[in-house]
């Protein structure tokens, strides 16, 4: 460790700076959200079996309820552009902008040069969770998703059902693509239901075992057209190890759900990102 200058204790005593404070984002009109929402009828649904990953089109203005139907399970959650997959949920500004884990209220935004809110989360039946003891929440924006090169990586060890492979497999099976193609468009996930943190001693990310019951849900308002591909982590709830076939899993659902005609006036699809892209050239 190298040695502390003599003004250490200030320079840590520098008060933090949000990055990006709250209030500097335009509100989502959650109560059009509300009242739209209590209207919906489901219209499609689709099961994402254990160890595996399932695909849906979730059309703008729709609701996307992400459910738990039968045990403790956590999800790893790719977005993308319905007609262009070179749009993609952006996990680390989506981190920058709300925080380490999304809840009601919180945007999931899309990469550069898009940047517009991909859907508006309008219920998480964990909410309640809050922040844990040890500094743990739920639905994070900080772990990537489990990948069959890092599990190699460390282990020596091939395994294909990681996350990252179920989703390009059921990515590559409803876009009909080449699995090394479907493979690139993979991107690091909204982690649905997991709970996560970094330890307060060394900053070393953790898992822990997921909170979510039978019944659960997050709700995802679509504004823009969704392809949504979520997988079933080989996890499980993530409270003891992932990568392998030794946890207990479950399924999850993905439902779509249409508001009523007539309950979105006002609401537009957002626009693309409104930089003029000169890059000072
Ligand atoms: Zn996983």
């Amino acid at each position: 460790m190298s040695a502390a200058p003599s003004d250490a204790d200030a320079r840590r005593a520098a008060p933090p700076v949000l990055v990006y404070p709250d209030g500097s984002l335009t509100p989502p009109p959650m109560d059009l959200y509300a009242r739209a929402a209590a209207t919906a009828q489901a219209v499609a649904d689709v099961i994402v079996p254990p160890r595996d990953a399932a695909a849906i089109e979730v059309p703008a203005g729709s609701i996307l309820r992400l459910g738990c139907p039968e045990g403790p399970q956590v999800g790893d959650l790719n977005l993308f552009a319905l007609n262009d997959l070179s749009e993609r949920f952006y996990s680390g500004k989506t981190r920058a902008l709300h925080g380490t884990h999304v809840s009601t209220g919180d945007r999931l935004w899309s990469c550069f040069p898009h940047l517009r809110p991909m859907a508006t989360i309008i219920a998480d039946s964990l909410s309640w969770y809050g922040i844990d003891a040890d500094g743990g929440s739920v639905h994070d924006v900080i772990g990537t998703r489990c990948d069959p090169y890092t599990h190699h990586l460390l282990s020596g060890e091939d395994y294909d059902r990681c996350c990252h492979s179920n989703l390009t497999r059921a990515l590559a099976a409803h876009a009909g693509l080449a699995p090394e193609e479907a493979e690139r468009h993979v991107h690091d996930v909204l982690n649905v239901f997991m709970c996560t943190g970094f330890s307060r001693d060394a900053g070393r990310y953790f898992m822990k075992a997921s909170p979510v019951r039978a019944g659960d849900h997050l709700d995802l308002f679509a504004e823009v057209d969704l392809l949504a591909v979520m997988s079933a982590c080989p996890g499980g709830d993530c409270g003891q190890e992932h990568s392998s076939d030794r946890a207990a899993c479950h399924p999850l659902g993905m439902t779509v759900l249409r508001p009523e005609a007539g309950m979105l006036e006002g609401w537009e699809s957002p626009a693309r990102n409104g930089y003029a892209g000169g890059h000072g050239l």
